[in-house]
């Protein structure tokens, strides 16, 4: 039997050469996927990581391929479908979007898995053996974690070299912002992996620098004190990622840094308190972000903060000021994200209703693009507005101010700061902001509803995917 597994690419997660293979992140989902596959079923099998490789060119036979997409990456997944169905293999599609848009997903593939692949995924693979594959598999997530330790042994070993290799740690979140695919995938609960297979799968590694991937590292404090006390005797340095509120509990500070926490993702997503509340951010309070981020360096963490643009409370103005109080909170490394309703979100059911959403392109669903109508401001007054914040950020006087006044970890924030400036200098599609000027005076594509006319579109489907 043999099974191919895809990552398929899409506008920001791509094939571009040597820097984009080697820094990213590692995805987990491929190695995990394989390490699923029943052991009598024999399978050879084979990833595919279409963002740190070029895609298969269908030379070669599968029974089955296996193919897991997010919303802006779906596209691009169903492509793959249509093609390796033509090619005689058995289609299976799973991944975040495909357990939100399953009706669709379905249309595009032989089976779909909805919700958690740990069970299902080796069931549907059982069934394809004995002739008897059913359509869709769905299952719920059980209270408890249980994945198995990834095959990272397929992964290619010439990609992703700077990146520190990924360890889960749980799924799901208890909290319900509104543009958050997370708590509608896991139905607001939030599943841990039991310890002693987090350490295991650390152990085996072998690794000095690890990513602790968690939506919410501390959502259940009582099993992250746990967690801390069992990586201490391993010496390792970790990164994970966290709500800003974590800075309100010392004793919990000092536990996490004394088992190697060197650094934390924490989603601040805006300076208006409005903008959170109506969102449902309610553990962040824009007027403790100085004070919560200078805790964190005390404790010797690198602080990289994710902030987000568009929300309805959101003016041009008040959008241009952010480069100036990302510096003044202290974050060390910043990113931004354009506000994106992802299918089955609150968010996305509200902005449908008011008629807001101008493309189901789910492509240009990547957060780099504007696919609603902002409250405040033109679509494309927001989009100028993410390339220019972007590029204000990071301008070197305000890289090297960061260095400067940063706690800790000086080579690295720089070594950040100066990479990200360059792919915030290239970041401009002006065929998209050509659309986004063309859709408020053309009703055509307003009806149409469809990104067909823009150039940049026509070049991807002409030029052809194989
Ligand atoms: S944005 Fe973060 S805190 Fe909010 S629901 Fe998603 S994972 Fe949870």
């Amino acid at each position: 039997m043999n099974i191919l597994l895809i990552l398929p690419y899409d506008r920001v997660y791509r094939y571009q050469g040597l820097i984009s293979r080697i820094a990213p992140y590692m995805p987990l989902t491929l190695m995990t996927l394989a390490a699923l596959v029943p052991e009598e079923l024999h399978a050879e099998i084979e990833l595919v990581d279409e963002g740190v490789q070029p895609p298969c060119n269908g030379q070669k036979r599968y029974d089955v391929v296996g193919i897991t997409c997010l919303t802006s990456s779906a596209p691009r997944a169903y492509e793959l479908a249509k093609f390796w169905r033509e090619h005689g293999a058995f289609v299976v599609l799973g991944g975040a979007h495909v357990s939100m848009m399953s009706e669709e997903a379905a249309r595009h593939a032989d089976a779909i898995v909805v919700g958690p692949g740990e069970t299902s995924w080796p069931q549907l693979l059982r069934d394809w053996r004995s002739g008897t594959p059913q359509k869709i598999y769905a299952a719920e997530y059980p209270e408890q974690l249980s994945s198995p330790f990834p095959k990272r042994n397929l992964q290619r070993k010439h990609a992703h070299f700077l990146a520190a290799p990924p360890v889960l740690v749980n799924r799901g979140c208890q909290n319900t912002c509104h543009y958050c695919s997370i708590p509608a995938l896991y139905n607001r609960i939030s599943v841990n992996r039991p310890i002693d297979e987090v350490i295991e799968d650390i152990k085996r590694l072998k690794a000095k620098n690890i990513l602790l991937f968690a939506s919410t590292l501390s959502a259940d404090k009582a099993y992250a004190s746990e967690l801390f006390e069992a990586l201490i005797p391993l010496r390792i340095k970790w990164s994970s990622a966290d709500t800003i509120d974590v800075a309100e509990d010392r004793a919990y500070l000092d536990l996490m840094v004394r088992s190697g926490c060197e650094g934390l993702l924490i989603g601040f997503e805006s300076f208006g308190q409005q903008s959170l509340n109506t969102v449902g951010k309610r553990c962040n309070q824009v007027q403790r972000y100085r004070e919560s981020v200078q805790t964190l360096h005390q404790y010797g963490l690198t602080v990289l903060g994710c902030f987000m643009l568009g929300f309805d409370h959101d003016t041009p103005d008040m959008l241009y000021q952010m480069p100036q109080l990302v510096d003044n909170i202290g974050v060390d490394v910043a990113r931004y994200a354009i506000v994106t309703p992802f299918p089955g979100t609150p968010l996305f059911r509200r902005l449908k209703q008011e008629g807001r959403i101008f493309t189901e392109d789910w492509s240009w669903y990547d957060s780099g693009h504007v696919v609603f109508r902002p409250q405040h401001m033109l679509p494309e007054t927001l989009q100028q507005a993410y390339y220019d914040i972007w590029r204000a950020t990071y301008r070197l006087p305000r890289v090297l101010t960061r260095v400067y006044t940063a706690a800790s970890h000086r080579g690295m924030i720089l070594a950040a700061g100066l990479g990200i400036r360059l792919y915030a200098n290239k970041l401009r599609d002006h065929a998209y902001l050509d659309f986004l000027r063309t859709i408020n005076s053309n009703p055509e594509i307003q009806r149409r509803n469809t990104l067909c006319e823009l150039p940049l579109f026509r070049q991807r489907t002409e030029r052809g995917t194989f």
